[in-house]
């Protein structure tokens, strides 16, 4: 027996119960071992039979008297009877069918019995209460008993006595390097596994639970280092520097620093990896566009994938006389446009597929990051010498961009465009709209322009939820004949959704009323209202990037949230607070959890450590950053590697 022995192998598993194990993905006795209780109840108490008192759970230690089982008069259920005692009184203890009972529980013996006091006829009876003979070590009663999360057909007290059993035989061998052990003073592994299950006390559990969390951590960060240190061995192509071309503004500050940051990394001789984090209308684009200028100056190819068809089109449409007038070939690829890969092509997933060829690819740029999903690992594989720039509106909190991203280089933008002026937003409820309308008119008297974005596309069974068909007919029918309106969902064709688009730029669409397809990247500086129908149903990240498609320009923009629960708080958070980076803190606050950074889908779901703990963090990276100068392959540290190789792969590999 080792700890990759299969869990149907051990006496007291079999075939039957390994199914029961697998639904809590455990299948081997390793993951038996690090399956850790999600909680730990408090019975170290022992309280006297006088002390009981009704309501209450309690934790008692007393000597069998008499025990029996009969059916009641009643249902005929069974039901087991035990009258226990200990010096200072007695008591009964009942079951309910559990006749098997009269054999485990035996006359003359002490038990330890954990249950709920309860009153009947006058009398205080312990209520089927968890029983466990007196022994040298307790394992179900009077201590702090392991809680673990369960499933179907297993209790807890089976699950206990399986990882109990198991424990107590194997021995877990510790990975981590010795110097680490010594100066961290951790417990052993061992003991840490064995402990965080079946502590002795608080402070035990305690120790226990530092050692596992920096476990989890560190192995993390070796996972994430190691890649990125494997990564700069390849070999990447030369790019030099050359003066910028102009352009129609002045870059802000950290605009210009992020640039830095892109040239410093094409003078490495491997290839980058970069994050380009900055707020909806921090001008992410163009610092991608002008690295992708220096690529193609060079001779060589970049590329830049965008989640949707409107945003590479867009794109396209905004950068390909800037390229042009360079004299640098520009190109759009998806799955309606196949033009030929050119110097610098936009696309979407389409720019993926196998029969596409790149000659001299040295860059790709993927925008809104968060938006893609694991398909674009086969173009990154493919071009595994290219330099990588993600761009991502998403603030990383510094604890996750060290663990998670910690094979990321990152650049943010702090700021915002010079003269950009704060989203004037607003909640609004029915009695709101004519003054809206009224409102949206002049704006577009004035010659601007107005997103108006519903939760759905056509009228569903749900009344009252507003839909983007029906209200584009209202507003061209009733609302707002004298205006052209527009509109935009995911359900059109590709060709017609181009068009509208194209509309609305050219400002021959007064009102675009759409989806949420407009949500990402979208680019009219001369819109200045989005009205959001139904804000209530959207969340705060995306209502922060709805508003974020207006105040592009120095016009005064506006942003007016309509909905049936004003006094929702994350619409009361959007209006009170217009900077990306500080929303996303109060996301977290509302929601309580992290899934808001896509921990969960990473698959890394810390199980013991807290992200919060930054000197944890930055520690462990220390640590494995000098484990990993002396031993990058992990030649001398075969568990250590063994471990990593179980990790899930790092973000983007
Ligand atoms: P995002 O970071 O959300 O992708 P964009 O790159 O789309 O933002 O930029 C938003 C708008 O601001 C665009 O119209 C862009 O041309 C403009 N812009 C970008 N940088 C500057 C700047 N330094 N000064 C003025 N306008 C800028
Ligand atoms: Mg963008």
């Amino acid at each position: 027996m080792n700890l990759d022995t299969p869990v149907e192998n051990l006496y007291l598993v079999g075939p039957a119960r390994a199914k029961i194990l697998k639904k809590l993905e455990i299948s081997t006795l390793k993951d038996l071992l690090f399956y850790f209780p999600r909680a730990h109840q408090d019975l170290t108490k022992i309280t006297f039979v006088k002390d009981l008192k009704v309501g209450e759970f309690f934790n008692i230690k007393a000597k069998v008297l008499e025990i029996k089982t009969f059916r009641t008069k009643v249902k005929k259920l069974s039901l087991t009877q035990a009258l226990v005692e200990d010096e200072s009184g007695s008591i009964i203890c009942m079951w309910f069918n559990q006749p098997f009972l009269t054999k485990a529980i035996k006359p003359h013996e002490i038990f330890l019995f954990s249950g709920k006091v309860i009153l009947e006829k006058n009398r205080l009876i312990l209520q089927n209460p968890i029983y466990e003979r007196e022994k040298a070590e307790q394992v179900h009663t009077a201590r702090l008993v392991p809680i673990y999360s369960l499933t179907a057909q297993l209790t807890q007290k089976q699950l206990r006595t399986i990882i109990k059993t198991y424990l107590d035989k194997t021995p877990i061998p510790d990975y981590l390097p010795s110097d680490i052990l010594k100066k961290e003073r951790f417990m052993g592994q061992d003991q840490a596994v064995k402990t965080f299950h079946f502590p002795p006390d608080t402070a035990e559990l305690k120790l226990a639970q530092n050692r596992l969390a920096f476990d989890e951590i560190f192995q993390n960060q070796v996972k994430v280092l190691q890649y990125k240190k494997l990564k700069q061995l390849k070999s990447a192509y030369k790019i030099s520097p050359h003066p910028w071309p102009s352009l129609p503004f002045e870059l802000t500050q950290s605009q210009e620093q992020s640039l830095a940051d892109v040239l410093s990394d094409f003078g490495n001789p491997y290839p980058a990896n970069r994050l380009l984090e900055g707020d909806v209308g921090s001008g992410k684009t163009i610092v991608a566009a002008l690295a992708m200028w220096l690529v193609a100056k060079n001779g060589l190819q970049a590329v830049m994938l965008t989640p949707t068809e409107v945003l590479a089109q867009q794109h396209y449409q905004n950068l390909r006389d800037f390229f042009g007038e360079e004299g640098i070939s520009a190109a759009l690829r998806t799955s309606t446009h196949k033009m030929e890969i050119a110097k610098v092509t936009f696309g979407t997933h389409a720019l993926l597929e196998k029969n596409i060829k790149f000659d001299k690819l040295a860059l790709i740029v993927i925008d809104e990051q968060h938006r893609f999903g694991v398909e674009q690992r086969s173009i990154l594989k493919q071009a595994s010498n290219a330099h990588l720039l993600t761009l991502s509106a998403t603030p990383i909190p510094r604890t996750l961009a060290l663990t998670l991203y910690g094979d990321l280089d990152i650049s943010v933008l702090s700021e915002l465009p010079a003269g950009r002026l704060p989203i004037w937003t607003k909640i609004g409820t029915e009695e709101n709209r004519p003054q809206a309308y009224e409102f949206i008119a002049k704006q577009i008297e004035a010659g601007r322009q107005v997103f108006v974005i519903c939760p759905r596309i056509e009228e569903g069974d749900r009344l009252g939820i507003k839909s983007a068909t029906a209200e584009y007919k209202k507003l061209a029918e009733e609302t707002f004949p004298q205006f052209k309106i527009g509109l935009l969902h995911g359900k059109m064709k590709n060709s017609e959704k181009e068009k509208v688009m194209q509309a609305f730029k050219d400002n021959q669409i007064n009102i675009l009323v759409s989806t949420s397809v407009v949500e990402v990247g979208v680019d009219v500086p001369n819109a200045t209202v989005m009205m959001i129908e139904g804000a209530e149903r959207f969340g705060l990240a995306q209502l922060h990037q709805f508003r974020g498609r207006v105040s592009r320009s120095t016009h005064k923009s506006y942003c007016f949230l309509f909905t049936s629960d004003p006094e929702n708080p994350r619409l009361k958070a959007v209006a009170e607070n217009n900077n990306g980076f500080e929303l996303a803190e109060k996301d977290l606050e509302i929601r309580g959890s992290g899934d808001l950074y896509g921990t969960a889908q990473s698959g890394y779901g810390f199980r013991i450590a807290s992200l919060s703990n930054l000197k944890l963090v930055e520690r462990s990276k220390q640590y494995a950053e000098k484990l990993l100068q002396d031993d990058l392959m992990l030649i001398n540290h075969p568990l250590l590697a063994e471990k990593i190789k179980q990790l899930p792969t790092v973000h983007l590999e």
